[in-house]
């Protein structure tokens, strides 16, 4: 799973540059050229973290951060926001604009990129790295493999699937819509109780018990993986 990352920059040479040095760190890339475009891209396909220019033509870096937390569906996407140096660099960081962090320009492609890891690492754990790990159970994203207690777990793979997507944001709740949308894809028909087969498919394979359990059904909401005694 490679990483999309959104640039919302008006200045030509610059996005240019961001975009090469992204795509050599293994990103997915797509360019905005003002915000908005970046807004409307982000309604075509959400990327997985969005770098975002504060001053842009049409609509401003601070608006479009401030529409997208606006919004539940877009809430949650990863921004970073580029400002000038000096003033208006201290003054959009006093300003709640709800960006996740600042690189001041001009800044180097290193600092990007670490601050970059820094944010997926924080909010998508399960992006940055090939492997998660929560207590007993490793999933392996390169090698597709699940291991609990040191022995491999067998899973179809829209078990693994499911398995990988909670992992990536263990304690955090799903509904069942929510699942298919982000499993199965928005474009697919499938009933809600599908998910349900799924999950008591990934709860044998995983060989749950009732004192172990990380999956946890969330009554009239859906699902969450979660390792927390209960
Ligand atoms: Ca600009």
């Amino acid at each position: 799973m490679i990483p999309s990352i959104l640039v919302v920059e008006d200045e030509d040479a610059l996005s240019t540059l961001l975009s090469y040095n992204l795509e050599k760190e293994g990103y997915k890339v797509s360019v905005a050229a003002d915000g908005e475009d970046g807004l409307m891209q982000v309604d075509e396909a959400q990327p997985d973290l969005i770098v975002l220019d504060w001053m842009l033509p049409k609509v401003s870096g601070i608006e479009v951060c401030r529409r997208l937390r606006s919004r539940p569906e877009t809430r949650n996407i990863p921004i970073i926001m580029l400002t000038a140096r000096g003033e208006e660099s201290d003054r959009i960081r006093g300003l709640d604009t709800g960006a996740d962090d600042y690189v001041t320009k001009p800044f180097s492609m290193t600092e990007l990129t670490a601050r970059i890891r820094a944010v997926l690492r924080r909010i998508r754990p399960g992006l940055a790295e090939d492997r998660i790990r929560h207590g007993d159970i490793i999933i392996d994203r390169v090698a597709h493999r699940v291991k609990r207690e040191g022995r491999e777990i067998h899973l179809g793979p829209t078990e693994f699937r499911l398995l990988d997507y909670l992992m990536q944001h263990p304690g955090r709740v799903f509904s069942r819509e929510q699942l298919l949308d982000a499993v199965w894809g928005s474009d697919v028909y499938v009933e809600a109780r599908t998910v349900d087969v799924h999950i008591g498919r990934l709860r044998k394979a995983l060989n749950t018990t009732e004192e172990f359990d990380p999956i946890r059904t969330v009554r009239s909401a859906g699902y969450a993986f979660d390792l927390e005694t209960r």
